[in-house]
C-alpha cells in the first residue's frame, strides 16, 4: 500500500482542481528560474482539466506570466503571487495592488537592505517582495528580522514565510481567498475542491478547501491541515498519471458499454 492509497476516489468530472507548482508539480531548484515541470505531467493536467471542463488552476507564489510559461501548453485559470493576481476562467485578471508611492518606497529601503547578505536578493512581483535566501542560508535570521520590521511599520503587509524565502504581500492576500473566488465562478462553482501543496503558504488554502468539505494534500515533510500526505513530487506525478490512466479506462468502458447498446 501507498500513500495515495488513503486519497479517496476522486470523481474527475465533479472535482475542481487547484495546485501548487513549486514543490509540489515542480521539485525545488536552487534558483526559481531553473524549475520545470515535466512534460508527461503537463499533458496529464492538461486531460484532468478537459475532464473538468477547464476547472483547473494553478495558485502560486508565482507571478502568472511564469507560471503559463511554466506549465505550457496548459494555459487556464491561475493565481499567482499567493492570489495577489488571479486570471479567471474567462481569462479576466483581478488583482489587489500596494499603491505605487509604497511599493516604490519598499522597493528602495529593501534593495538598499539586502545588500548586506551575501546570496541573498529582492524578487520585485509588483504587489509583492520576496526575500530570496536558498544561497545564504546562514542569513535566515537577519533576512526575517529585516521582514518583520517592515510589516511592524506597514500594517497593511504582512509576512508569507516560506522555504528559503520569506515574502511581504498585502494582507488581505492569501491562497484560500483566491481559491474561494474561483468556487464563486464557472466552471469551479458546485464541483468539490482539490488543493495539493508543499508549503507554509498552502495552509490558508487547505483551511478553506477543508471548509468547503474538499479534498487537502499535503506534499512533504510538516505540519498541516491538510487530511491528506503524499512524501513528494515523485509521489504527486505518480498519483496524477494514475488517476489519468484511471479517467482513460472510464471512458474506454463508457464508450464499449454505449457501442453494445446500439
Ligand atoms: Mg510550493
Amino acid at each position: 500500500m501507498t500513500l495515495s492509497d488513503s486519497i479517496p476516489p476522486i470523481m474527475l468530472a465533479d472535482t475542481a482542481w487547484f495546485f501548487d507548482v513549486d514543490g509540489t508539480l515542480a521539485g525545488i531548484e536552487t534558483r526559481p528560474e531553473w524549475v520545470t515541470i515535466p512534460a508527461n505531467i503537463k499533458e496529464a493536467l492538461c486531460k484532468l482539466s478537459d475532464a473538468a471542463n477547464g476547472a483547473l488552476a494553478l495558485v502560486s507564489g508565482r507571478p502568472i506570466a511564469e507560471l503559463d510559461t511554466l506549465s505550457a501548453p496548459l494555459r487556464g485559470p491561475a493565481a499567482g503571487v499567493h492570489g495577489a493576481k488571479r486570471r479567471d476562467a474567462r481569462g479576466d485578471l483581478h488583482r489587489v495592488a500596494l499603491s505605487a508611492p509604497l511599493a516604490a518606497a519598499l522597493a528602495q529601503e529593501l534593495k538598499q537592505a539586502i545588500t548586506a547578505f551575501d546570496g541573498c536578493h529582492v524578487e520585485e512581483k509588483g504587489v509583492a517582495f520576496a526575500l530570496h535566501y536558498r544561497q545564504g542560508p546562514q542569513h535566515q535570521e537577519s533576512i526575517l528580522a529585516l521582514a518583520q520590521d517592515v510589516v511592524t511599520r506597514y500594517p497593511e503587509l504582512v509576512l508569507q514565510p516560506g522555504k528559503c524565502v520569506v515574502e511581504l504581500k498585502p494582507a488581505c492576500v492569501d491562497k484560500g481567498a483566491a481559491i474561494a473566488a474561483f468556487m464563486q465562478e464557472a466552471p469551479f462553482a458546485g464541483r468539490t475542491p482539490l488543493f495539493i501543496g508543499d508549503d507554509l503558504t498552502d495552509e490558508a488554502g487547505f483551511k478553506q478547501v477543508n471548509a468547503l468539505r474538499g479534498i487537502t494534500i499535503k506534499v512533504g515533510p510538516g505540519n498541516s491541515v491538510a487530511r491528506y500526505h503524499l512524501d513528494d513530487v515523485d509521489q504527486v506525478h505518480q498519483w496524477i498519471l494514475t488517476l489519468v490512466e484511471k479517467q482513460k479506462n472510464q471512458s474506454i468502458k463508457t464508450k464499449k458499454s454505449v457501442g453494445e447498446g446500439l
